[in-house]
């Protein structure tokens, strides 16, 4: 069984991709190009994801504004919103898809927590679409701004047969680790719908420590990739965190002045032509079991290291829970689904999954039982 230590790029770019990678005016002009056509609108490459997520915002919406977020979502979407001046509403989901739907949003809207609120990002959590022909319509029946994060869906299609990122007023994507598109590091916003508020489009150069890190990180998970082979690749990677070598995802800071690096133009060029061809499946899948801890040992015993769950709280990671004030009345469905979820990243082969699904069967939660 070979040992697998999430997080550790098993599915990134290349050691010689990001360390040799130029990124010429040339190629960031393709990457414009490529992005400005495939998504209809104007694209502004950012720092990160949730930069972009923040720029969409300030195009449209205005400082205070109540904004609709899945109830269900990375910290970096909360920081987004907040940093944008605005107030995020965490919607609950539901337990087939991880997004909400039309029946949650409008009992929200009908409550004195979502009455009047302006903006809507729609999510595809995991990769999983949600019903857009509805949410579409609810966001015209309430005169609310459509905004679609890709972090986890660019590439995949609504049920009606249109891509993702080709519906609402913005369409953001995160290139960061282990992302639909990932390059390590770097975002972009698309706008599409006349924009109501200036922005300023990012004008600072990368930081050179972060360049270096993002060059860096794919050399680092090679290392600890093999060290794992004789159990020491995470010692390795505990190592790397604690000295500042490699920086977890969620650490990222929000910085909507700073460009990404341009060495990620080639790859990202690469990966959206590739699923435009092959069209994206869900980057995770999920299921729910009981007594996780449990199963989470067993599986870390048998090599299979998925303890980097999306997510383990409903705005993750845990370490940045506590201090947002989560709604968990509001959203009984995601606190359920967030203690018991486990997802299985796309990356392994299904026959390599064999021996992980049968430690996981025992403990899955079937219908009906008792929530
Ligand atoms: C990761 C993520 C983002 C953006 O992340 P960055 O780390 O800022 O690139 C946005 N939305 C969701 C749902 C995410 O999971």
């Amino acid at each position: 069984m070979k040992r697998y230590y999430l997080g550790l790029n098993v599915n990134g770019p290349s050691i010689s991709e990001c360390l040799f990678g130029r990124g010429s005016k040339g190629d960031l002009r393709e990457l414009n190009e490529l992005l400005a056509r495939k998504y209809r609108g104007t694209p502004i490459l950012c720092k990160n994801g949730r930069s972009a997520l923040t720029l969409a915002l300030k195009a449209y919406l205005n400082g205070g504004d109540k904004i609709i977020v899945n109830g269900f979502t990375c910290y970096a979407v909360y920081e987004a919103v907040v940093g944008a001046g605005m107030t995020p509403i965490f919607a609950d989901i539901n337990e087939k898809d991880l997004n909400f739907d039309i029946k949650t949003l409008e009992k929200l809207v009908a409550t004195p927590t979502g009455r009047g609120a302006k903006g809507i990002i729609v999510q595809n959590t995991l990769g999983n679409a949600v019903d857009m022909e509805k949410i579409e319509k609810f966001a015209r029946d309430h005169n609310l701004i459509l905004i679609e994060d890709l972090a986890h869906s660019a590439g995949a299609k609504y049920y009606d047969g249109r891509e993702v990122g080709t519906v609402g007023a913005a369409t953001v994507l995160s290139f960061g680790k282990d992302k639909a598109i990932n390059t390590i590091t770097g975002g972009v916003v698309i706008l599409r719908a006349p924009q109501k508020n200036e922005i300023e489009a990012p004008f600072k150069t990368s930081k050179i420590s972060e360049t270096l890190r993002a060059r860096l990180y794919p050399l680092f998970c090679g290392i600890c990739r093999g060290l794992n082979h004789v159990h020491l690749g995470g010692i390795m990677m505990r190592f790397f965190l604690a000295t500042h070598l490699v920086e977890k995802s969620a650490d990222s800071r929000l910085d909507i002045r700073r460009k990404p690096p341009k060495f990620i133009a080639k790859i990202a060029i690469q990966q959206i032509k590739s699923f435009h061809h092959r069209g994206q499946p869900a980057i995770r899948e999920f299921c729910l079991v009981k007594n996780r801890v449990e199963v989470l040992s067993k599986l870390r015993k048998a090599g299979y290291f998925f303890d980097a769950l999306w997510y383990e709280k409903p705005v993750s990671p845990e370490r940045y829970y506590k201090e947002l004030k989560f709604p968990e009345k509001q959203c009984p469905v995601a606190v359920e689904v967030a203690s018991k979820i486990i997802n299985l990243p796309k990356y392994y082969k299904s026959k390599d999954l064999n021996v992980a699904m049968s430690i996981i069967k025992p403990y899955l939660v079937e219908d009906g039982d008792e929530q």
